[in-house]
């Protein structure tokens, strides 16, 4: 049995905050305070606690965020002045739409009106470009955590093999990508998705496992060969004895003294998100100061 190493999020994100501190004081000497723009559209709950969370973590670090609250029932066109508004104000250097949007609403139509040197999150075209040619400006928020994470708990990629389970824009996507970058990862990777056959096949020979299915403890014990690092993103809510319980991807109890270490939910992937969101929107501002 191996002594399975927690990899805390809270630990790693805390690491991160301390870091950026001198950063903030340093544009704030120079009368810039970072600032985000948040929109949410509708009363989704789950939404809601993702935006408040995010812009609370603005407020503690003394930066500026601003949440724009609109209804469910707001049209495309409302939707794209609202964000060449926010393009056009100096004082905000990220915009974030919180995702999912109202169906009527066409997503890539809102992500590609965001200006790319104000997408920090990381979706617009320009930016998935970038990092797809190895030139990362702002990266997805969740995959730049998880590789953030990585580097602060030692888990070296150099060489090793990378499985990464999920192919969305959001998360498995990028990760894949950076975990290849010579200069980041430089691991041998391997994309899995819902059309791999053989699921296992894949993720017994892996030294990491990055499971970004959005299946409830669907990867577990015998999925995974004896020491590897599992990083777990999933975050799936279940009903458990009665009770609304929140689970990753990964069946923690299964692999536990299997896996050398392991990303827990929640409190693992989930602060770096938020964590990353900042350090975007602090990148973009000193971007502007050397343009
Ligand atoms: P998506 O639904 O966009 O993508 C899921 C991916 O997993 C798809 O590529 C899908 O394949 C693949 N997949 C699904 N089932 C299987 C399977 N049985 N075998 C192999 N591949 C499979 O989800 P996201 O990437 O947006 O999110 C993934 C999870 O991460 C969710 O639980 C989400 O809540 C969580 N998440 C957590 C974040 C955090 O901060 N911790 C941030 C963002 C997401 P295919 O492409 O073929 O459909």
């Amino acid at each position: 049995m191996l002594d399975t190493k927690i990899l805390s999020g809270i630990e790693a994100s805390h690491a991160l905050y301390d870091s950026l501190h001198d950063r903030i004081h340093t544009l704030k000497e120079k009368g810039i305070t970072p600032g985000l723009a948040a929109i949410l559209v509708g009363e989704d709950p789950a939404s809601q606690i993702y935006v408040r969370n995010k812009t609370k973590r603005f407020d503690a670090l003394g930066l500026k965020s601003d949440l724009y609250r609109l209804e469910d029932s707001v049209s495309q066109k409302e939707l794209l002045d609202l964000i060449a508004k926010i393009n056009a104000d100096d004082s905000f250097h990220g915009i974030l739409v919180q995702l999912p949007l109202p169906k009527h609403i066409d997503s890539d139509k809102v992500i590609h009106a965001i200006d790319p040197k104000k997408d920090v999150d990381g979706f617009h075209p320009e930016n998935a470009g970038l990092l797809s040619i190895g030139r990362p400006r702002f990266v997805p928020c969740t995959p730049k955590g998880i590789m953030f994470m990585l580097k602060h708990f030692d888990v070296d990629l150099n060489g090793k093999h990378v499985v990464v389970v999920g192919r969305s824009n959001i998360v498995g996507r990028p990760v894949s990508v950076l975990s290849s970058l010579k200069s980041l990862g430089n691991a041998t990777v391997t994309l899995c998705h819902s059309g791999t056959s053989d699921l296992k096949h894949f993720t017994q020979q892996a030294d990491v496992v990055v499971a970004a299915m959005g299946s409830p403890e669907f990867l577990d014990a015998s999925f995974i060969k004896e020491g590897a690092c599992l990083v777990d993103v999933g975050i799936n809510r279940i009903e458990r004895d009665g009770k609304s319980v929140i689970v990753g991807d990964v069946n923690q109890p299964s692999v536990t003294g299997k896996a050398s270490s392991l990303t827990p939910v929640p409190r693992g992937v989930g602060p770096m998100t938020i964590a990353m969101l900042v350090e975007n929107t602090i990148v973009s501002a000193e971007l502007l100061l050397l343009n």
